[in-house]
């Protein structure tokens, strides 16, 4: 054990500080202890003190006490502390030495004044505790409660603290925050496993570092999921943030080589400068996030920069998220019906449901502008069962006024949400017995994309819908991501043309790709429906190329239940078109 010497005791006793033999323990046990003069030049130490510095007694004797400083501390903290002491009051805090090989310590410091026989300040007696492994184990808390553990990045709380920091000084510099959204993550990490879903997001975090360069002016934060930020502080110009967003773009599309895979993944970006900045670092990055959502939904890869524009946008979307929550139980719901009709004779072959919202201070509102909103925020699911029972109903409903002259098919668009909801096979089969609707007269539309996402569920369902007898159509074909692959695994009998391959048809290149398509149905059993037709030239193109079905504004609009009706018992007034051909 290290004991105080006598020597040392003795100056220990004559300070007036050392005076119960509780005390000596306990700086025996655990204390680091020097004396020095008014100067700060060390007198004595006790063993501990060598032990934890590195220094021999001889090499400390005499020492100024500055040889154990670091750089841990300012001028300013060191003054405070002279200050407090040479006034011969009892400093105490806590600091970092230097022992002799460079490694720091932490210890705990008191230090006392000493005075002399005749009540002079004489020296100081300064008495430490090693607390270096408490610091440690602070600093690391600190670490994890301020960094991302997977990527090492500064966390969520971290940058909104720096963002504020940033918004509060005021000092008119420019800034900027990126705001960045991996596309497709979710897609890799399902498919691919979530081990390599977090080598991806370290591969993103170390090209990020290094695109960036992080300083003081530049922070890169994770902020959770495949999200993360960049501020830029002390911008020359608020356009430079553009500059670096579109590095950032560059950088990430490059391919990721990962345990023997090669990834292809983009990056959508949204950008808010101190042109639109707000009072709160959340609703600053609020804002990035509606640009970044933006940047994705127009796929142009290019970042978009929030205006007042974009604002105005997210508060229509706020409005609509509010409205649709009761959006059934107002009634302002309606469907419309779009007749499919057979290319060569004209026929009516059956009608897609087309869903409207009329809202009562709006007017009337499209699906686009609210059912990726009703599936954001769960509501797709009640709308969905309302489409089904609706137009199931209406179905129905004309099977036995119309006879047969009713529409053959019925066709609903089902969103992906309803595909994933375990009610979806129950509620179908609920409505096909509830209006006596032979399954095999109804189509479910489903886009590739919806497929091609969660195969494993989808399959399943599709398969229990299939047991049904209801028909699947895969909707937009040609616009997802189109692995034909999926024709083959999945149980489908019509693949519905995109309109842009029909809007596009006068180009060589488009009539070859249709044709394929056509002919890769035909030999795959399905049957494929042209949507979009809108001119003769597009028929009559579509009709060489051996298309059978097709629906569009040269046939007819989608229509009210009335107007369909109208224009089935009186063709010639209601739809030329349909009437035409
Ligand atoms: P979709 O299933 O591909 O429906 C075809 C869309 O093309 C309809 O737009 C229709 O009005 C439009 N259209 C028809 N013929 C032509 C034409 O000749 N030219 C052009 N330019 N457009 C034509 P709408 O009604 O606005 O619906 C848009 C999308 O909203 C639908 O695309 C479908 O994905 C979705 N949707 C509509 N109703 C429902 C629904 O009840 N449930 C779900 N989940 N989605 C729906
Ligand atoms: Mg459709
Ligand atoms: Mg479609």
């Amino acid at each position: 054990m290290t004991t105080i010497n006598t020597e040392f005791e003795t100056e220990l006793i004559n300070s007036g500080v050392a005076c119960s033999h509780a005390f000596r323990d306990a700086v025996n046990e655990a204390g680091i202890v020097a004396i020095t003069d008014v100067q700060g030049r060390i007198l004595e130490v006790n063993d501990n003190f060598c032990h934890i510095s590195g220094y021999t007694r001889e090499e400390l004797i005499g020492q100024n006490h500055r040889i154990l400083r670091s750089t841990e501390h300012t001028t300013e903290f060191f003054r405070d502390m002279y200050r407090t002491i040479a006034r011969g009051l009892t400093w105490h805090g806590e600091i970092c030495n230097q022992a002799k090989d460079g490694t720091l310590y932490w210890v705990d410091t008191t230090i006392v004044p000493m005075y002399n026989n005749q009540g002079k300040l004489d020296g100081y007696l300064a008495l430490r505790i090693d607390i270096s492994e408490q610091k440690w184990i602070v600093q690391h808390l600190e670490r994890l409660a301020h960094h991302d553990p997977l990527t090492g990045l500064p966390n969520r709380a971290s940058i909104l603290n720096s963002i504020q920091n940033t918004i509060n000084r005021k000092t008119g510099n420019h800034f900027a925050l990126l705001f960045i959204d991996i596309d497709r993550f979710k897609l890799i990490n399902d498919s691919l496993g979530h081990e390599l879903g977090d080598k991806l997001l370290q591969e993103i975090s170390h090209r990020l570092r290094k695109a960036v360069r992080v300083s003081d002016s530049i922070q890169a934060a994770r902020l959770g999921g495949d999200e993360f930020v960049v501020l830029l502080d002390n911008l020359a110009s608020p356009q430079d943030a553009t500059l670096v967003a579109d590095r950032l773009m560059e950088t990430f599309s490059q391919p990721y080589e990962l345990c023997g895979h090669t990834i292809y993944s983009e990056a959508s970006i949204g950008i808010v400068t101190s042109e639109h900045f707000s009072e709160t670092a959340s609703e600053m990055i609020s804002s990035a996030d509606l640009a970044m959502y933006e940047a994705k939904a127009a796929k142009m890869g290019s970042p978009v920069v929030f205006d007042h524009v974009l604002r105005d946008k997210a508060q229509k979307r706020l409005y609509i998220e509010n409205q649709l929550r009761d959006v059934i139980s107002r009634d302002e719901l309606t469907l419309f019906y779009q007749p499919i009709v057979e290319l060569e004779s004209g026929a009516l072959k059956g009608v897609e449901v087309l869903i409207r919202w009329f809202h009562p201070e709006t007017g009337l509102i499209y699906p686009a502008e609210f059912i990726p909103t009703a599936e954001e925020i769960g509501m797709i699911i009640p709308i969905g069962n309302f489409v089904i029972d609706a137009a199931c109903r209406q179905f129905g409903e004309w099977r036995k006024s119309l006879g047969e002259h009713a529409p053959a098919n019925l066709h609903v668009n089902v969103s992906r949400k309803q595909l994933e909801h375990p009610t979806l096979v129950a509620v179908v089969e609920q409505a096909i017995q509830n209006y006596a609707i032979p399954p095999e007269c109804l189509h479910l539309e489903v886009t590739e994309s919806i497929i091609m996402y969660d195969s494993q569920t989808s399959i399943q369902t599709l398969n229990q819908l299939n047991n049904l007898g209801v028909h699947i159509d895969v909707d937009d074909f040609g616009t997802g991501y189109s692995s034909l692959s999926c024709l083959c695994d999945f149980p489908i009998d019509v693949l519905k043309l995109d309109k842009e391959f029909i809007k596009k048809s006068k180009r060589s290149r488009e009539v070859m790709l249709i044709q394929a398509l056509i002919i890769l149905a035909d030999q795959l059993g399905l049957e494929v429906i042209a949507e979009g037709i809108e001119t003769p030239e597009q028929l009559a193109l579509l009709r060489k190329l051996g298309c059978k079905y097709g629906q569009g504004y040269f046939f007819s609009k989608p229509l009210s239940a009335e107007d369909l009706q109208l224009s089935i018992l009186s063709p010639k007034s209601n739809s030329p078109q349909l009437a035409r051909v």
